[in-house]
This record gives C-alpha cells, structure tokens and sequence, in this order.
C-alpha cells in the first residue's frame, strides 16, 4: 500500500525556485473535496455544520475556503477569534469552545455572537460578572468513568475538560432559572480516532443524554455538538473514515431517540479540524546531510519546529522522496531536524529508498497541527505556507519568519 502526493516532483521543483524549502502546501482541491463529502454525507441534518477547529490550521486564506463550503470556525482564543472575525465569520457561525477562558476572550466572543460554550459550572456566574449571559448556552459535557477515551486525550475522567454528569443537570437547571431559552450541549472524548463506532456512540451518548436532560429539566435542545477528534489515515494502512457510514448510523440513533421522543428538529454539528485539512497538508524539505554512525540519519532544512507531533507523540507521518516513489525501500533511516534536542526525528527506523544529500523530501499529511504548533526554540524560524489552488497555481498564504520576527520582542535600544 501506497500513499500518493497531488503534485510531481517537477511542479515542486518549479515553486522552489521562488519559494525556498522547507514549507507547508497545501492542496485546495482535496480540501474541498473533503469538506464536500461531509456535507453531503450529512445532510439529512437540519442545519448542519462543521465548526472547524481553527487551531489545527490558523490560516485566514484557508478559513476563507472552508467559509465558502459552509463552515463555520471552532475558536478557544482571542487570537483565534479575531481571525474568525477577519474572515468574516460572525454570530453563530463561531463557536467558542475555550477552558480556562479570561474574562476578556468571553467578552470578544460575546460582542461577535459567537455560540459559547462553557467548559464548567463555576463559569455561569464567571460570565454574569464579567461580561453578561448570552442567550444561548452551551455546556461540555466529561463523561468520566462513564466513557473510556483513547489514547490521545485518555481517560475522561483524567481529562480537565467539561462538567461531571451531576453538574451538567445543575447547570441547566440554573440557566434555566435565569432565563436562558436556547440551549446547546457539547462533548469532545476522543482525538483522532479512526473507530467509526467511537464517534456513532458519542453521538448516541448526547442524543441519550438530551433526552434526560429535556425531561428533567424541562428545556428543549437547539444543538448537540459532537466535537472534533475524527482520525485521518497517517499510515498507509490506516483505513479512513467513512463518513457516509457514520452519518447514517448517526441518523438512526437520532430517528429512535430524539424523534420518537419528539425531540426533534435537534441540530447536529461538529468541530472537526484535522479531517477537513489534515491530509491535504505537506511539508516540503530538503536533506542537507546524511550521517553514519551506529545509525544511519537523513538530516533535514526542518525540524521539530516546523512539524512537533513525532517528536511529542512519536505520530507517524508518512514520508516520500520526490522522483524515488517507485524505488524499493532498501535502506533503513532515522529522518531528523536540527534541533539540540534528541527527540527531533520525523522518523525512527524508517524504510527508505536510499538518500543523497539535495534530495526532496515531502512529510505527509502535515495540514492539521502542524504549523501550527510551531516554536521558536533553538532559534528555529517558521517556515512559509503556500496554497496550491484549484488552477494548480501556487499562492503563498503566509511568509517565513525572518531573524527580524525572531527578535521584535526585544528592544535593543535599551540594551
Ligand atoms: C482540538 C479540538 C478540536 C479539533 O480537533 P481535531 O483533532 O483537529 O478534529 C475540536 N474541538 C475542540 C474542543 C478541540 O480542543
């Protein structure tokens, strides 16, 4: 098994001569396309929407895509919402889904309209205080000891995030009180998980508790949103999702709990950020050097830096040498950046075919949390991010960072 690249080596030789490796590309056509079959797959929704999770690809040029597919944008940062709102995104097409929230990023969200979505109890009264009640009300939802997560966020009940089962009732409870009329409730257990099953039982997890809550409580849900954390095929064996499958074992949960509980129309949305971009992501290098030691290493122009998940979650990321595709993979590598950090490997015993020093290498699926997480330790600068569009046009989306950038936090007049 194999996984393919939209472009040819000699298409990127052609954007290196104005652009310099290393950089992100991104492929506008597989973006859409993605964003296309999730919208037809759910479409029985009313309403439907993927509030994508701007963390995992914080480019207003992209944004601008996902706009024109329908989307709307997942923000937890003030940062995150200003982009949003020079996007054009407004009101309800964001949702602010934050922990630890200041004071002033509620009132940000407040004053665009944003849905916001409280991660605890105590921020009722955190939000009276500081900025106001919006009408609507979201809260997330920790189901603890009653969900088992994967890996990645683990064991809800270890999980910082959201309102304990007890306290979810509470909180209605008190926002109904207040006078709050229109209601949301959200969860978000697992990160990319590919087990289609994982995220149908979320679903059906807040379809159930919808149904608790509306009796007890006495509300109606606007909204259930089941948050992000939908896998993509990293390894070429990886199977993806499909999305048509969980769509439709979606809907029958919904025809038996919420219909036949007359609970219905009930909106479902989502907040998925690396299905939608992840793999329509590449990061562009160089080899600068190969080195043997006890192990033979392939020394890239990035690092860490530029891509962290190898390095923090030891993720895979799938690896092809421009113009070797075909070769058979006889050599045996650890791929690695620059840093002063042993850690900084894109890959550790990898089978490779062989490499020589100005060959180009292309890191797979780098369009979610990739650029994004990057850091300037050591020194390293971010590199550029380019949008290869619809036209096969090349758009650069963001510069690299300059030494310039490194150093404006310092004022060297006063030094
Ligand atoms: C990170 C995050 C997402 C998006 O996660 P993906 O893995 O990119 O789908 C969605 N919602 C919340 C609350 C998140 O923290």
């Amino acid at each position: 098994m194999t996984k393919s690249l939209p472009f040819t080596k000699k298409q990127i030789e052609q954007v290196i001569k104005t652009y310099p490796t290393p950089f992100h590309i991104y492929d506008e056509k597989g973006i859409r396309e993605t964003a296309q079959n999730l919208y037809k797959a759910f479409s029985w929704v009313y309403n439907f929407k993927n509030f994508f999770a701007v963390k995992a690809l914080p480019n207003p040029h992209i944004l601008k895509v996902l706009k024109e597919k329908g989307m709307g944008v997942d923000c937890s940062s003030m940062a995150e919402l200003l982009l949003a709102q020079k996007v054009g995104f407004k009101n309800e097409e964001i949702m602010f889904t934050s922990n630890e929230t200041p004071a002033k990023d509620y009132k940000k969200a407040k004053e665009l309209g944003a849905i916001i979505n409280l991660d605890d109890i105590s921020h009722i009264e955190y939000l009276e205080k500081n900025v106001e009640l919006p009408k609507l009300i979201c809260f997330r939802y920790n189901p603890g000891p009653r969900r088992t997560g994967n890996r990645f966020i683990g064991d809800p009940k270890e999980a910082k995030f959201g309102l304990t089962y007890e306290q979810i009732f509470k909180a209605y409870e008190i926002i109904k009180k207040k006078g709050i009329k229109r209601f949301g409730l959200h969860t978000m257990v697992v990160s990319n998980e590919l087990d289609q099953l994982a995220h149908i039982e979320t679903a059906e997890m807040l379809f159930d508790l919808v149904v608790e809550i509306s009796k007890k409580v006495g509300i109606r849900f606007e909204f259930i949103n089941v948050g992000g954390g939908w896998g993509i095929p990293y390894k070429p064996t990886d199977k993806a999702i499909d999305v048509n499958f969980v769509s439709q074992n979606i809907k029958k949960l919904y025809n038996q709990k919420i219909v036949k509980n007359n609970l219905a129309p009930l909106r479902v949305v989502m907040e998925n950020g690396r299905l939608i971009t992840g793999p329509h992501g590449y990061l562009v290098t160089t080899v600068i050097h190969t080195k043997d030691i006890y192990k033979k290493y392939i020394g890239l122009d990035a690092c860490m830096a530029n891509l962290m998940r190898p390095g923090m979650y030891g993720a895979y990321h799938h690896e092809t040498i421009l113009g070797k595709e075909k070769s058979s993979k006889t050599q045996m590598y650890d791929v690695v950046g620059g840093l002063c950090e042993n850690n900084d490997k894109f890959a550790i015993d990898r089978k490779l075919p062989g490499i020589k020093v100005g060959d180009l290498l292309v890191i797979h699926d780098t369009g979610a949390h990739g650029y994004s997480m990057g850091f300037n330790y050591n020194g390293k600068l971010r590199s550029a991010e380019l949008l290869r569009r619809t036209d096969d046009s090349v758009q650069l989306v963001r510069r690299a960072e300059t030494i310039d950038d490194y150093f404006a936090t310092f004022d060297f007049s006063k030094f």
